[in-house]
């Protein structure tokens, strides 16, 4: 570790920033407004750019730029130091992690005077483990804040929301050993998951019972409930620390946005999609309680039609949370006939669906819609596949119909 001591702390800041091409991780309490341009053209490069900071008013300007140049690769954490909970979040320190390759920290602001007439001293990593034990603390600040700095990604409960840091892609491309990829991207899709009981009985003579449990994954960025039994699968088997990543920051990643607000909101989506599944037409009987009394027509059992409402009290949630899935989009051009998309979770390693590129008109199609030439087998579209026979139909791509 070297130090310096000295009134241009941007001379030892600004080049390594400037020329960052993976990421660039900063705590900075007070972000000058050039300098917050300077990070948003950065993340619209595609650098990562993790950014802390304070929610003061010499930072207006900043954080409008910042919002207004919103992309995944900018992950903004703006503390509140009046209103958290009552709680004052503030940090002092400041740090600038570029590349997992450079660190400093010290007192320099990421601003006008910060970097170019305060006296200020800064810490300079010189080795990997130093660079590694400022990027931990970076991340435990990162960590500990994350569910009090304000709602901007929105992740209020269970987050497992992580780092770039991706994992290695653990799929197995049906015993190909070197499959042909052109391009591997990572996403992750937010998801809210629930799993919930109910029981109850309505009614009386007899009463009727009514239940229902489950296991109900929300899709964070549509708000929808999903019925995909291989992604609630997915879900479902993996615990939540199967989706916060390591470190190797090989690929690049980009992030759904989600638009549910807040856990609470995920929580009374899942409760009204439950309580509408249950609501329905029942019939009570009353036994032989209430007998005749000379008219014929009152005689007997009677039933009555009636609703069945379950109240939200009743539903009781086993376990909830919240997971970013990390989902692999590869592109695999296996031959000139065969180009494909493979679409594999992250954290099993399992297929999720494939498409196909058609060999003929190269439309994007989803692998179950494809049709199979019968002759060599590959995989085409709707529109492309030939009917070739009189009474004997035969289905074949275009270059088996042209050489037949
Ligand atoms: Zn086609
Ligand atoms: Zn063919």
């Amino acid at each position: 570790m070297r130090t310096y001591s000295g009134s241009s702390a941007g001379s030892e800041i600004m080049p390594i920033l400037k020329n960052a091409r993976e990421s660039a991780w900063i705590i900075s309490p007070w972000l000058g407004k050039e300098y917050a341009k300077e990070l948003a053209a950065l993340s619209q490069r595609g650098i990562e750019v993790r950014i802390i900071t304070s929610n003061v008013d010499y930072n207006i300007e900043s954080l409008e730029i910042l919002k207004a140049s919103e992309n995944p690769n900018l992950i903004l954490l703006v503390l509140d130091k009046n209103k958290t909970n009552g709680q004052a979040t503030f940090v002092h320190s400041k740090t600038y992690i570029i590349d997992k390759e450079h660190g400093i920290s010290g007192s320099a602001n990421l601003t006008y005077s910060g970097l170019n007439s305060n006296v200020e001293s800064l810490s300079i990593a010189e080795t990997e483990e130093e660079v590694e034990k400022m990027e931990t603390d970076f991340m435990r600040i990162w960590m500990g804040f994350e569910r009090r700095g304000m709602p901007k990604e929105g992740i209020s409960s269970g987050t497992s929301y992580s780092l770039r840091n991706a994992l290695p892609l653990l799929h197995n491309f049906g015993g190909v050993t070197e499959p042909n990829v052109k391009g591997v991207e990572l996403v992750y899709h937010p998801y809210y998951f629930f799993e919930f009981s109910f029981r109850v009985s309505a009614g009386k003579s007899p009463p009727v019972l009514f239940e229902d449990s489950g296991f109900l994954v929300l899709d964070g960025a549509t708000r929808q409930i999903i019925n995909d039994n291989l992604l609630v699968e997915e879900i479902k088997n993996n615990p939540i620390k199967d989706y916060v990543l390591k470190t190797e920051n090989k690929y690049r990643l980009a992030i759904h946005q989600q638009k549910i607000e807040s856990f609470r909101e995920a929580r009374e989506l899942v409760l009204n999609h439950i309580i509408e599944k249950n609501t329905r037409h029942y019939t009570q009987r009353y036994g032989n309680r209430y007998r005749s009394y000379g008219r014929i027509s009152d005689y007997g059992p009677r039933s009555y039609d009636r609703i069945f409402v379950p109240y939200r009290n009743i539903v009781s949630f086993i376990k909830s949370g919240f997971v970013q899935v990390p989902v692999w989009y590869c592109e695999i051009l296996e031959s000139e006939r065969r180009h494909y998309q493979s679409i594999v979770f992250g954290a099993s390693g399992r297929k999720w669906t494939e498409f196909v590129y058609c060999p003929e008109c190269q439309k994007k199609i989803w692998t179950n819609e494809t049709i199979d030439c019968e002759i060599c087998g590959t995989k085409v579209c709707n529109n492309c596949i030939n009917e070739k026979g009189l009474i004997f139909k035969k289905k074949l791509c275009g270059l088996c119909l042209s050489k037949s």
